[in-house]
C-alpha cells in the first residue's frame, strides 16, 4: 500500500550482524511508516529480512519506557523520578558499594546491541572513572569464542574474510551455522554466488536445518565433537601431502606440534568416526575436497561457539585454513559470522575484556597509552581482565558482587540455568536495568531503570561480520522522556569524574573522533594495527554506505581493505599465526539412560535475542507465536507422543512445558527448541563454560520428556 513517504532517511539495520543498510520513510506528520533495503549498498543490495522489514514498528511498540523509576527494594511499587535524581541515587549506591565491598564489588553487563560510541564511553566510564574490573557484556554468550580463537590463532581479533569471498570461493564449509534463518540476507548473498557458479557446500550440523537442506554433503556430527572431525580432516590432508608446504613454511609456526598430534593415530577417519559420528569415507572426501580446491572457506555460528570447546574449534577452523593456505586470499578465509548487530563494535571498542582498539589490560604499555589519552594514572588500570558475564552471576551468589549494572540484555532469559539467575538477582544491594523497555524481564529485579532511546532515535556506528562501519542516523527524537545511551553514560561519567581530568566528549561523533585517534599506528609488537578506522568521517560512511577496517588516514576512496593478512603477516610478535595442536576432551553432559535426548537449541527467522523488540511486531508474531520443540516422529512413536501436543522436558536444572513438533529436521536422539523465548529452554540448559572464552555450552545438554 502507498504509505505517502515524504521523505526516506539513511540508516542500518539493529538486529543481526550482516548489517543491512536501511531507508526508514517519513511521512508529512514526521512518523516513521515503513523501512526498505537501500539499492546502492554493497552488503544487502536492497534486500531485507522480515525483522528489518518491520523494524519501523519498534518507535511505538509497547512497553517503552517513559521515565526513570526508583524503590529501595525489588518487590516495591517503582516510582518516577527525574533523570537526576535516578543519576544520583545510582552513583551513590556504586560508591557505597565499592567503599564497603572494594571496587570490583559492583559489575557492569552490557550488549552487542549498543552503538560503538556508546561501548566506548561506557568503557571509558567503567574503566577510566568507576574502575571496576568486573565489566563484560552479552558476547560472551554468542561470540567471545570467536574472539578467544582469533586471537590465539592470528594474535588479534578481527574476521579476516567478507561477503565478498562466496564469489571467489570454491568449496564452503559451513560449522553450526544456519544462515538461512540466523543471517537470511548473508545466506541470499552465498545463494546468489552458488547460482553464478555452482561450488562444493559442506554444511556440519547435528540437525537437517534449512541450511542443510541446501547442501552438497551434510555431516550430521554427534554434538560437541567439531575438534575431532577437524583434526581427522588434517590427518587425511597431511598424510596424503594435501598441505600449502610454501604458506605454512612463509607464514605460520607450530606445524611441527600438529604433525606430532596426528602422528598418535588418534584421528585417523577409521577411529574418528566413532566419536564425531561422521564416517570416515565422508570425513576423506570432506577433506580432499577443502584441501584441493584453489580457495576454500569456513564460516561458523553458534554451533562451534557455545561449547566448551568453542575457542578450540575456532582454532582448529583457523588451523584448517591455514595449513591448506586459505587465509587472506579471494575465496580462502575463516570467517566467524557474527550474531548481535554490533558484537564487532563491542569487540573492538567497549573496553569489556581490555581496553579501546584491542589493546590489552595485560600489557603494560597498552595501559600507558590509553592512561595519558585520557588523562588518568595506568595505576588505575587492573592489569588482567576480571569476570565474564557468566562469571559475574556465580560472583553475585558468592557475595563477592553487590551491585550490578545491565545494559540493554536480558540474562533472565538467555543465560543458561535461568532459575539460578533469579536467585542470585534476588541478592544484590543495587540492580540498575537500562533498556528500551520498562518491561524487560530483567526489570522485575531492578531498583533503579533507566529508559533508553531505541535505534534510529539515536546516531552512531556499527561494525558487521564483515568488519564494516556503518551509520545509524539520529531519525527521530526520543520517546517520551527516553533517552539515548550515549547521552545516560556521559550524565554518570559526570558523577565520577572527581576532579580528575578525564573528560567526556559531548556528541557520538566527538567519541569517534577519540576511537579515530586510538586506531592510529602500531600494536604491541610493531605491526601495522589492523584495526584502523582514522580515516573514516560520518559522512564518507554514509555516502559508501558502509566502510570495512583498516581504512586509514592516507587511504584514497571510500573502501577499506576487503580482507585481513593478505601480505601473510599477522598480529604475533613473529608476524606469524599460531598453527596450535587441539586434543579433544569429552567433557559434555551426554545423553544417558535418565536423561536421554541431546537438548540443542537456537534461532528462528522471525525472532531476534529475548523478544524485547521482535516480540513486541505483529507480523514477527504471527509467524512465529509460541515456542515449540522439534521431535523425531520415530523418537515421539515409541513414547506415545503426538504432534502439536505438550509435553513436560526435565534435565538436571529444571524443566519446562512445551508444544511438540515432530519433524525429521532432528535426529531420533535429539530435541530442538528456539531460544527466544522466556521460561523455556534456558530453564534446562547447562552453564559448563569454555575455558578460554567463559562462553557456556548451551548446544551440548541432556532432557528427557514426559507426557503432560
Ligand atoms: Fe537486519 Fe539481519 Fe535481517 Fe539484514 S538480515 S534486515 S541486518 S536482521
Amino acid at each position: 500500500p502507498d504509505k505517502k513517504v515524504k521523505e526516506w532517511k539513511y540508516t542500518t539495520c539493529n538486529y543481526c550482524s550482516t548489517g543491512c543498510a536501511i531507508e526508514i520513510g517519513l511521512s508529512e506528520e514526521n512518523r516513521i511508516v515503513t523501512t526498505r533495503g537501500h539499492a546502492g549498498a554493497d552488503v544487502n543490495r536492497g534486500k531485507l529480512c522480515i525483522k528489518g522489514l518491520l523494524e519501523h514498528e519498534l518507535f511505538e511498540s509497547p512497553g517503552r519506557g517513559t521515565k526513570p523509576l526508583l524503590r529501595d527494594k525489588y518487590f516495591e511499587e517503582f516510582k518516577p523520578v527525574s533523570w537526576d535524581q535516578a543519576f544520583d541515587k545510582t552513583a551513590e549506591k556504586i560508591k557505597e558499594i565499592q567503599g564497603k565491598y572494594g571496587r570490583d564489588s559492583f559489575a557492569i553487563v552490557s550488549t552487542g546491541q549498543l552503538l560503538t560510541e556508546e561501548f566506548y564511553t561506557l568503557g571509558k566510564l567503567a574503566r577510566g572513572c568507576i574502575g571496576t574490573n568486573n565489566y563484560d557484556g552479552n558476547t560472551t554468550l554468542c561470540m567471545a569464542s570467536a574472539v578467544s580463537g582469533y586471537k590465539r590463532s592470528f594474535g588479534a581479533d578481527g574476521p579476516p574474510g567478507c561477503y565478498e569471498d562466496f564469489e571467489h570461493t570454491h568449496c564452503l564449509m559451513a560449522f553450526g551455522s544456519n544462515l538461512p534463518e540466523q543471517h537470511p540476507i548473508i545466506y541470499w548473498r552465498l545463494k546468489e554466488a552458488l547460482e553464478k557458479r555452482k561450488f562444493p557446500l559442506i554444511v556440519v550440523d547435528p540437525r537437517v536445518t534449512m541450511l542443510a537442506q541446501f547442501a552438497d554433503i551434510h555431516l550430521p556430527i554427534t554434538p560437541g565433537t567439531d575438534c575431532v572431525l577437524i583434526n581427522s580432516m588434517l590427518h587425511v590432508i597431511i598424510n596424503e601431502g594435501l598441505q600449502d608446504k610454501d604458506y605454512i613454511a612463509a607464514n605460520t609456526q607450530g606445524f611441527d606440534e600438529i604433525e606430532k598430534l596426528l602422528a598418535t593415530g588418534e584421528y585417523a577417519p577409521e577411529k574418528a568416526q566413532h566419536v564425531c559420528g561422521i564416517s570416515e569415507d565422508k570425513i576423506r572426501t570432506v577433506a580432499r575436497l577443502y584441501a584441493k580446491a584453489p580457495a576454500a572457506m569456513s564460516i561458523w555460528t553458534m554451533g562451534i561457539n557455545q561449547s566448551t570447546h568453542g575457542s578450540d574449534g575456532v582454532v582448529n577452523i583457523n588451523n584448517l585454513n591455514l595449513i591448506t593456505g586459505n587465509i587472506g586470499k579471494p575465496g580462502g578465509t575463516s570467517l566467524s559470522i557474527t550474531g548481535q548487530c554490533n558484537a564487532m563494535g563491542t569487540r573492538e571498542w567497549s573496553s569489556c575484556s581490555g581496553l579501546p582498539g584491542y589493546r590489552l589490560l595485560e600489557n603494560e604499555n597498552h595501559r600507558q597509552e590509553i592512561a595519558d589519552y585520557w588523562g588518568i594514572d595506568p595505576e588505575f588500570f587492573p592489569k588482567a581482565r576480571g569476570l565474564a558475564q557468566t562469571d559475574i552471576f556465580p560472583a553475585i551468589e558468592t557475595g563477592e558482587i553487590k551491585g550490578l549494572w545491565i545494559v540493554a540484555t536480558n540474562p533472565m532469559t538467555s543465560m543458561p540455568d535461568t532459575p539460578r539467575i533469579r536467585k542470585a538477582l534476588e541478592k544484590l544491594e543495587w540492580l540498575v536495568v537500562q533498556d528500551v523497555y520498562e518491561d524487560v524481564e530483567m526489570n522485575q529485579y531492578s531498583h533503579c531503570y533507566f529508559p533508553a532511546s531505541v535505534w534510529a532515535e539515536k546516531e552512531g556506528c556499527h561494525t558487521n561480520t564483515e568488519r564494516r562501519v556503518n551509520l545509524i542516523r539520529n531519525v527521530l527524537p526520543s520517546y517520551a522522556d527516553s533517552k539515548p545511551d550515549f547521552w545516560i553514560f556521559n550524565q554518570m561519567a559526570k558523577r565520577f569524574e572527581n576532579g580528575q581530568k578525564i573528560t567526556f566528549p559531548e556528541t557520538p561523533e566527538g567519541a569517534f573522533e577519540e576511537m579515530k585517534h586510538l586506531s592510529k599506528g602500531d600494536n604491541a609488537y610493531g605491526n601495522d594495527r589492523t584495526l584502523n578506522i582514522s580515516g573514516m568521517t560520518y559522512d564518507k560512511i554514509e555516502a559508501a554506505r558502509g566502510i570495512q577496517w583498516p581504512y586509514r588516514e592516507e587511504d584514497d576512496g571510500l573502501k577499506g581493505d576487503p580482507r585481513l593478512y593478505t601480505d601473510g603477516k599477522f598480529q604475533t610478535p613473529t608476524q606469524r599465526a599460531n598453527l596450535i595442536p587441539i586434543y579433544f576432551y569429552d567433557n559434555n553432559e551426554k545423553p544417558d539412560e535418565q536423561y536421554p535426548f541431546w537438548l540443542n537449541s537456537g534461532r528462528v527467522v522471525e525472532h531476534f535475542h529475548t523478544r524485547t523488540r521482535t516480540g513486541k511486531i505483529g507480523n514477527c508474531n504471527k509467524f512465529s507465536p509460541t515456542p515449540y520443540m522439534e521431535m523425531n516422529p520415530d523418537a515421539a512413536a515409541e513414547l506415545g507422543i503426538e504432534h502439536q501436543t505438550y509435553v513436560r522436558l526435565a534435565s538436571r536444572r529444571g524443566d519446562s512445558v512445551v508444544m511438540v513438533q515432530l519433524t525429521h529436521r532432528v535426529p531420533r536422539n535429539m530435541v530442538f527448541i528456539p531460544f527466544h523465548f522466556h521460561d523455556c529452554v534456558n530453564r534446562l540448559t547447562l552453564g559448563l563454560l569454555d575455558p578460554y572464552s567463559r562462553q557456556p555450552a548451551f548446544k551440548q545438554c541432556a532432557c528427557r520428556i514426559e507426557k503432560v
